[in-house]
């Protein structure tokens, strides 16, 4: 007979580590995993933003620990990496979340927004991407997650540069899958609608935008952080084993309809 996995969106002692997890999307992706028994690295630039995350998630009896480096410097990542592994192992579950957000119109935008936007956004998926990947490579099993957005897909006035840093993420998840998915490893993007946190808090606070966001919406409300949960479990459980290289729209049908 058939057998179904049982849990079936198991990743109970696997190891994780969420990117831009100190607060907003990442500190809820974190705890999501943390709560279904992963054991979870949290990751920011602010080393006291990072321990204080740790603390609040400890409290609730998760099993985490701090991994404060900046994703976009190629010999910060190497070392946060290593101390990860140190303290409990291999990452199994890898989420590139780290990001960041700059608005301008396109001819107003300076080079060291693009530069920055590009860094944070996208380098650091890379980076962290293949030295995690590697390690996986020689276990030959391992769950990445990228971080995406509807604006991959939608245009957006004063986002231009934020834009592509997102289209690129969804073409870095389907290149990845090409290479990784023969050696064992799922990698997979998840793309969030509007959430708010600290990245979208202008926008928040924006009564006309907000609304926009409400009626541009299906599901007629912007994001809550935990819609995201349930996404990152099936992308980094063996639920979906033979799911790989796809983007998964969290969105509430906003891409769905015009
Ligand atoms: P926040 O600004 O709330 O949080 C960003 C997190 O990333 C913080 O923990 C921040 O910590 C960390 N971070 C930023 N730069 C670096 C860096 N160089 N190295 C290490 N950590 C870094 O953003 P959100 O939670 O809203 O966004 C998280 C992800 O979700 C981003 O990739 C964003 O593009 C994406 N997203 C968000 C949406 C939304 O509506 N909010 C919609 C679609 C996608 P610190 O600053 O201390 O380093």
């Amino acid at each position: 007979m058939t057998t179904i996995p049982s849990p079936l969106f198991d990743v109970r002692g696997r190891v994780a580590l969420v990117t831009g997890s100190s607060r907003g999307i990442g500190s809820v992706l974190a705890r999501g995993l943390a709560q279904a028994g992963a054991r979870v690295a949290i990751n920011g630039r602010d080393p006291q933003a990072v321990a204080d995350t740790c603390a609040m998630l400890e409290k609730s009896g998760c099993d985490v620990c701090a991994a404060a480096f900046d994703v976009t410097s190629p010999d910060g990542v190497a070392a946060g990496i290593d101390r990860i592994e140190e303290w409990v192992g291999p990452i199994d579950i890898l989420v590139n979340n780290a990001g960041i957000q700059r608005r301008a119109h396109f001819t107003e935008f300076t080079d060291q927004d693009w530069t920055d936007l590009l860094a944070s956004n996208l380098t650091s998926a890379f980076l962290v991407g293949r030295r995690v990947a590697a390690s996986m490579e020689r276990r030959g099993s391992g769950k990445v997650i990228n971080i995406g957005s509807v604006q991959s897909m939608l245009g957006r006035p004063g986002i231009a540069a934020y834009a592509a840093t997102k289209g690129a993420i969804a073409m870095l998840t389907k290149g990845m899958c090409a290479d990784l998915a023969p050696r064992g490893i799922q990698v997979n993007s998840i793309a969030p609608g509007y959430f708010a946190t600290e990245l979208t808090q202008a926008l928040v606070d924006d009564p006309e935008f907000s609304r926009w966001v409400q009626q541009r919406t299906p599901a007629g409300r912007w994001g809550r952080v935990e819609d995201l949960v349930g996404a990152l479990l099936f992308l980094a459980s063996p639920a979906s084993d033979f799911v790989n290289g796809q983007v998964i729209y969290v969105d509430g049908g906003m891409t769905a309809v015009v």
